[in-house]
């Protein structure tokens, strides 16, 4: 499932690509994804160029001057950039987003199997896309500033939940989902389930530092696979970082060789060291 830094490393891939480009033609051949896809995005936004690609949270932001696109790879979804006219289109290629260059087309094609993913129009007479519903609710990103210790404090402060179910949550900070829970926890040496508000200021400095230590490298393992975003084939260019304890059941811990555990936690797998994490 695509996570924060698959949908990071979608964003630097296709970027200098396209941002700046004027977006010719938006072809929807499926419009059953999650939410429907809007009718009339091509008469809405042809001849616009494309301002900016951002990323919230997992959300990827076309920014274009009447609005943006927002989309979303679902379970099983993947942006492919094609530098000419692309193949025909393939069963699960719903979406093609058409740009004019100079030497011809680039086209942006969104392919997903299970159709979990979504491409919704915010108008900008709607005011910023940060207010959308589906935005409003999310929590810092893991690299901004704000994100830190004495945030992270405070906003544990009056929950009570297991610091793993906080973090999945998503509305304290995004992009945590259960490999980098699993993964920054153990980095911290934070017991996955810590009460979150019982966690002081130094096993909050401890999980700032380590999550964003395992999303850096995340993006960079990714960074390795931007030309697979390229072109025709190959597979979804999904990747992950060399996991430590996630899916280690069993194994010696790195660290300091107890056995790694399982347990599940909100009807998911958490992987930890019990002698590490405390
Ligand atoms: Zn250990």
């Amino acid at each position: 499932m695509p996570e924060l830094p698959e949908v990071e490393v979608t964003r630097r891939a296709l970027a200098p690509y396209l941002e700046g480009l004027s977006l010719r033609a938006v072809h929807v051949r499926q419009r059953r994804l999650r939410w429907p896809v809007p009718a009339g995005l091509t008469g809405l936004l042809a001849g616009q160029p494309l301002l900016q690609l951002q990323r919230r949270g997992k959300y990827l932001l076309w920014q274009f001057a009447p609005g943006t696109l927002i989309s979303h790879l679902g379970m099983s979804g993947s942006w492919r950039l094609h530098l000419h006219q692309p193949p025909p289109p393939g069963k699960h290629d719903h979406v093609d987003l058409e740009f004019a260059a100079h030497d011809g087309v680039r086209v942006a094609r969104l392919t997903d199997p299970r159709r979990f993913g979504a491409l919704l129009w915010h108008p900008r007479q709607r005011g910023a896309v940060e207010r959308h519903a589906l935005l409003a609710a999310l929590g810092v990103e893991p690299f901004d500033p704000r994100f830190d210790a004495a945030y992270l404090q405070a906003r544990l402060r009056d929950r009570r939940a297991p610091i793993k179910h906080v973090l999945l949550a998503g509305d304290v900070v995004v992009g945590v989902g259960n490999i980098y829970a699993s993964e920054c926890l153990f980095r911290a040496g934070i017991d996955p389930r810590t009460p979150a508000h019982r966690l002081g200021p130094q096993r909050c400095a401890r999980l700032v530092a380590a999550l964003r230590a395992v999303l850096a490298e995340a993006i960079e393992a990714g960074g390795s696979t931007l030309r697979d975003f390229i072109g025709a084939d190959g597979g979804a260019g999904y990747f992950m970082l060399k996991a430590q304890v996630y899916g280690r059941a069993g194994w010696p811990c790195c660290v300091c060789g107890a056995r790694i555990r399982r347990i599940v936690q909100g009807q998911r797998a958490t992987y930890f060291c019990p002698r590490c994490q405390r």
